[in-house]
């Protein structure tokens, strides 16, 4: 049975972006966290409206930035905002069994493990498995030229462009957008601002 939101993803990205309003000018919802709204969600499942792949840095948490609630959003956190085989499950997980109309790809400023790549250098135990799935975005950023601040930032995007195109690859994703029932959506998080800015 058909139990996914009802929402479209043009509305998804409202609320994402009206939450993201409420953040940046301090007026945070009142949110639901008590006894009777857990239950509610315990007894009629789980229905989020966007599934997020963010990163795992301690700043950039999608239920605060985005002021959103218990239920609201189905996220996948990884350091620099990667897929592996356990990420796409999830997220594969979240479009097509939880059915969200959105999903987003939530890069962000100042991203440690975008700019360990860029810097290079040691990358122990299993940080070089991050490192290596960078790489080929900071290699892209390199090849247009840029230096400096820009190289970091610029690598930044090509690493949200890149886990796209990978999510993408997924028959599970690719389908569920042919028929219509997903969009991807492409964001970057600003720091100081607190801006969500979506690419596209
Ligand atoms: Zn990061």
């Amino acid at each position: 049975m058909h139990q996914g939101t009802s929402i479209s993803a043009a509305e998804a990205k409202k609320r994402l972006e009206d939450g993201n309003r409420r953040y940046i000018s301090g007026q945070t919802a009142q949110h639901d966290l008590g006894e009777g709204r857990r239950l509610e969600l315990s007894t009629n499942g789980q229905h989020p409206f966007a599934v997020i792949v963010g990163c795992s840095d301690s700043r950039v948490p999608p239920e605060v930035i985005f002021d959103q609630a218990l239920g609201d959003i189905f996220v996948v956190r990884v350091a620099g905002n990667i897929m592996d085989e356990a990420a796409l499950g999830s997220v594969e997980y979240g479009v097509e069994h939880l059915q969200t109309p959105l999903l987003v790809v939530l890069g962000h400023e100042q991203c440690g493990a975008v700019k360990a790549t860029v810097d290079g250098g040691e990358a122990p135990g299993s940080i070089g498995a991050i490192v290596k799935k960078i790489q080929p975005s900071v290699d892209k950023a390199k090849a247009s030229g840029a230096s400096g601040n820009d190289l970091y930032q610029k690598a930044e995007d090509e690493n949200i462009l890149a886990v796209i195109a990978e999510i993408k690859q997924s028959p599970v994703v690719r389908e569920l957008m042919h028929e219509g029932k997903l969009t991807v959506a492409a964001a970057k998080y600003h720091l100081r601002s607190g801006l969500v800015e979506f690419m596209e």
